[in-house]
């Protein structure tokens, strides 16, 4: 069953992928009526589009997720901008991808059922550990007021915040630094967070960040081995926090003071 279940997914992939690339192949070959290059990028843009909305109907509403806001920014955000280019054909397809330095983008459904699980209304502040491309971030941004993305990676640091400058997204800040401390540096105008979302597996819960969280506040985080994780949901009331499981899930490694030690690497293909 799981083995169908990959190989269906598998085949998934490769017919979106040459789905997209004959899409581009004839978008770059249109005649060049009337604007030139602009008509063929307007071609291409469409095809993207159709991808993203196809990606958001069979991927996200299909399966458990139906919030319309998380629908609707899922719909909203260019992902094949946030992957390398050689990749950006397969950028709506059902898997996480490569983003360079061994890390990937989360599969389109990771980032949606996260963003689900953090309830998020539009008000609140939003802390992410493990911006990467940005991509996450940029989906948070349109649900809450502000986010914060911490990355460990500099490279990827700054990659990702030229790239949301450049696409507009106002309401976020990409950090550079170690995530398993939450983000305090910039008090008072930092912690606590509404929300706080970990994109990078942990073998246990960072304490920083249930301190960092608001009354009320929700932390998703994977938790567990390096083969498989759960994802977890902790809402900090009165002090306390309740802790429920989501689903099992595999990204890889948060790599920190309270994350895995430097060099701890994750087998097989990661989901997130
Ligand atoms: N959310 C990202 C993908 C996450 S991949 C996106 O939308 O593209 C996980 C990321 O976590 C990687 O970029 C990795 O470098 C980063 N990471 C790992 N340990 C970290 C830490 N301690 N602090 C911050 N980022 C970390």
């Amino acid at each position: 069953m799981r083995s169908r279940l990959a190989l269906a997914a598998a085949l998934r992939t490769v017919i979106t992928s040459i789905v997209m690339k004959l899409i581009d192949f004839f978008a770059q070959r249109l005649p060049e009526a009337s604007s030139g290059t602009g008509n063929r990028r307007s071609n291409a843009n469409l095809a993207f589009d159709s991808a993203r909305r196809a990606m958001v109907e069979r991927q996200i509403r299909a399966r458990d997720v139906r919030s319309p806001r998380v629908l609707e920014a899922m719909a909203s955000v260019p992902r094949h901008l946030f992957v390398s280019p050689e990749y950006a054909a397969e950028a709506y397809s059902d898997s996480p991808l490569p983003i360079g330095f061994g890390q990937t983008i989360s599969q389109p459904y990771m980032v949606a059922a996260m963003a689900d699980a953090l309830s998020l209304e539009g008000h609140e502040k939003v802390l992410e550990i493990g911006a990467g491309s940005g991509y996450q971030a940029a989906v948070l941004s349109l649900l809450a007021r502000e986010v914060i993305a911490v990355e460990s990676q500099p490279a990827l640091a700054v990659a990702a915040r030229e790239l949301l400058l450049r696409l507009g997204y106002q309401n976020i800040r990409i950090e550079s630094g170690d995530g398993t401390e939450g983000w305090t540096l910039d008090s008072p105008n930092a912690a606590p967070y509404d929300a706080i979302l970990v994109t990078a597996g942990a073998p246990s819960i960072p304490p920083p960040l249930v301190a960092q969280l608001s009354e009320g506040g929700r932390l998703v985080i994977p938790v567990g081995p390096s083969a498989q994780q759960d994802l977890v949901r902790l809402v900090k009331h009165d002090g306390r926090t309740t802790r429920e499981s989501l689903f099992a899930c595999r990204f890889v490694p948060l790599v920190g003071r309270y994350g895995w030690p430097a060099g701890a690497q994750m087998q097989g293909p990661n989901r997130g």
